[in-house]
């Protein structure tokens, strides 16, 4: 059975102050009110998780406990089928301390091209979000979202961040980074959820916030 967020209040397990206004954005709707993980002083843990499920979960679970409120939190990524999934849960690190995504997507075509990979079939990539809802009993929900696509070179667009320029979703002709925020996440009512992440929340909405 899946456990509904029964709390009007709920911690955003984030120190990123993009994610906290795009999951205030996004629960404002729904009557909840967030607060940060920051916000409270607790402390962030590190990502020692193997899976983008674990990482969401440690993350949840840490903000829940500490907290003794309900907790949200997200972790993402890129995944390339030629690299292995590469870089994966690693997506971040992969843009170093300063954070150059132009760096990390060039790595990523440097990669492809060492496999001799330039057709669309063998450039196929996509981003994931797990979504993880924990309680301060221990209890967590989790909702992943996968958006497929074509890893392109060379990057175009500057909207969005991280390893949007060079990513096209099936069915479209743009990037990500040639699209604005409302058509990249592609939400309800104008849309069904195109970007991971936006898929994500439309299950854990569906799952957590509606009355039975
Ligand atoms: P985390 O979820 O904060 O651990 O970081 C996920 C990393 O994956 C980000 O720093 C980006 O590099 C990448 N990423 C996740 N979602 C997206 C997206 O929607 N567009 C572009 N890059 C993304």
């Amino acid at each position: 059975m899946t456990r509904r967020l029964d709390a009007p209040r709920l911690v955003i397990a984030t120190h990123n102050a993009g994610k906290l206004a795009e999951f205030h954005d996004l629960l404002a709707p729904h009557g909840i009110d967030t607060v940060s993980a920051g916000a409270l002083g607790l402390p962030e843990p590190d990502e020692t998780g193997s899976t983008f499920e674990e990482n969401a979960a440690l993350k949840a679970l840490a903000a829940a406990r500490a907290s003794g409120l309900p907790a949200l939190a997200d972790d993402s990524g890129l995944c390339v089928e030629a690299l292995g999934g590469d870089p994966g849960i690693y997506s971040a690190r992969w843009a170093g301390p300063d954070k150059n995504f132009m760096r990390a997507m060039r790595n990523i075509e440097e990669a492809l091209e060492d496999k001799g990979a330039r057709t669309p079939e063998a450039r196929r990539g996509h981003f994931v979000a797990v979504l993880c809802l924990a309680f301060p009993d221990g209890h967590t929900e989790s909702f992943r979202g996968e958006v497929h696509g074509t890893m392109i070179w060379p990057p175009r667009g500057t909207a969005g961040f991280g390893y949007d320029p060079m990513f096209q979703p099936d069915g479209h002709t743009r990037s990500f980074g040639e699209m604005t925020a409302s058509e990249k996440h592609g939400l309800p009512p104008l849309g069904l959820g195109l970007s991971h992440r936006a898929q994500a929340f439309v299950m854990f909405a569906n799952a957590c916030l509606r009355p039975e």
